[in-house]
């Protein structure tokens, strides 16, 4: 999306429609910004009283002789209860509207806000616009041809000047990294396999001089004896890949942020296999590494002086007479066997191995893993709230504050030391899933177990990485959720 500004309406240029804000008012609703020039033009709507100015409400006004053919008057609710959020929200309905209405062209009247911060503002409009500004379309061939979709093409921020033309084209680099997930998380499993992802993360290389990938074959996955990753494998036609992408945004500073993204590019379940409807959506069981990818994507196209890597183990859990059995016992990275309870939890194994291997070899300042990891999260949370878990309190924290402010949100779980128990095992050093009350915590419990002593983030995104319906500013089915979350976070550091 291409973003302008234009210092006032009367030099606007021609759109599809002019958004205009309102705060609710105590008699009428009051605009929100100058609007000197098209004040006679919304007499007669506003005098109806069908709209109020009342936060998310909405009213659509045609008009002739306009640089546009409608005018979509919005409303931001009381003046002094304005967040940035409740714009993103707010301002995903003008999205909404011009994807149904087919309107690439959006001249926007910034709102002027006593209680809110102008960049905070901007960022709030522009991210509620450029957020739900995102359709799949790839697989649609021939409904494509017969009813070709549109997304906006361009904004118009009228009353903007430089500063926040700067703002919202680096939320614009920041949704493109977003859609570069959900592309990742929404394609065909069959397309979206280990070595596909492997090639993004090469293609990285050509997108910054910082980027630097290497990615290890079976061959050197065996070598370098990531034991559970190739366990996973075994029931997959593809091989698994093993992939280190790292920016170097500050060459001279040791400090290094390693972010690991569970790549499980489809999960059957493995011979404890998923039932009819509990699969169809385990193609995006990769999300998290589509995640880590899409934030090292934004942390080049924004030039973040910071060191960050990101490092997948990518398989599928498949299956196949070969697969890897309940009940066995299999030996990981780090020299823990390991005792498989369930072929479905196949997740923490894998992460298991790049925790480790990230340990042993890469230096981290800290570790921060994203996965979808399991269905408890989402019981306990729902698909609004990541469940995130932490062995450092300050590293918890930053995470915290910053889903609060990007509307990421994470709620932080306890690493309940006494359930540690249920994960003993009788024949191996661990066992893989301690049963189903707390799932999550204790599959965060395993993952504690390879982490050791260095700050450690487990974010798990199995209840907000994919949605079946539309919510919030977020499409249907992949959210992008995280790349805003941890860009901020790295930007803090
Ligand atoms: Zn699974």
């Amino acid at each position: 999306m291409d973003i302008t500004v234009v210092s006032s309406l009367s030099v606007r240029k021609r759109a599809g429609v002019l958004v205009i804000p309102f705060w609710k008012g105590k008699q009428h609703p009051e605009a929100a910004a100058d609007i000197k020039n098209i004040t006679a033009l919304l007499t007669h709507p506003l005098a109806s009283g069908d709209f109020l100015g009342k936060e998310g409400e909405s009213m659509v006004h045609y008009v002739a002789d306009q640089p546009e053919a409608r005018f979509l008057l919005l409303g931001l609710g009381a003046k002094d209860g304005l967040t940035t959020e409740k714009l993103r929200k707010i301002y995903s309905n003008v999205t909404k509207l011009c994807l149904k209405k087919k309107i690439t062209d959006v001249n926007i009247v910034l709102p002027m806000s006593a209680s809110l911060a102008n960049e905070d503002v901007i960022r709030g409009v522009v991210e509620g616009i450029v957020l739900p500004n995102y359709l799949f379309t790839t697989l649609k061939h021939d409904t494509l041809k017969a009813n070709p979709p549109t997304v906006i093409k361009h904004v118009a921020l009228v009353g903007g000047n430089k500063a926040a033309l700067a703002i919202a084209n680096k939320c614009v680099v920041l949704s493109d990294a977003v859609n570069m997930v959900r592309d990742l998380v929404n394609g065909n499993a069959d397309d979206i396999t280990p070595q596909h992802l492997a090639a993004v993360a090469r293609g990285l290389e050509k997108t910054s001089k910082h980027i630097q990938t290497t990615v290890f074959d079976k061959k050197r996955i065996e070598k370098e004896k990531l034991g559970l990753l190739l366990t996973v494998n075994r029931g997959s036609a593809h091989d698994p890949a093993f992939i280190i992408a790292e920016y170097k945004g500050n060459p001279k500073s040791k400090d290094l942020t390693v972010l690991i993204g569970k790549g499980i590019t489809f999960d059957t379940g493995g011979l404890n296999l998923k039932p009819t409807g509990g699969m169809e959506e385990m193609k995006a069981d990769m999300a998290g590494a589509a995640t880590v990818l899409g934030v090292l994507h934004a942390a080049a196209a924004l030039d973040l002086k910071v060191n960050v890597t990101a490092v997948i183990a990518a398989t599928e859990n498949g299956i196949d007479a070969k697969s890897y059995k309940p009940g066995d016992v299999y030996v990981s990275h780090s020299g823990k066997t390991v005792e498989i309870c369930n072929t479905d939890a196949e997740g923490r194994l894998v992460l298991a191995d790049a925790i480790s291997y990230a340990n042993e070899k890469l230096k981290p300042s800290r570790i921060i893993d994203l996965a979808t990891l399991t269905g408890a999260v989402e019981v306990a949370l729902g698909q609004d709230l990541s469940g995130l878990f932490s062995n450092d309190d300050a590293l918890a924290d930053l995470l915290l504050r910053f889903g609060r402010e990007t509307g990421e949100l994470v709620w932080r779980l306890p690493l309940h030391e006494d359930y540690r128990d249920t994960l003993k095992s009788d024949v191996a050093d661990i066992k893989s899933t301690g049963g189903r009350p707390g799932g999550a915590i204790k599959a965060a419990l395993f993952l504690q177990d390879f982490v050791g002593k260095v700050p450690w983030v487990h974010l798990d995104i199995a209840g907000t990485a994919y949605t079946s319906e539309a919510r919030r500013y977020f499409p249907k089915h992949a959210t992008g959720i995280g790349v805003r979350l941890l860009v901020s976070f790295l930007e803090a550091l």
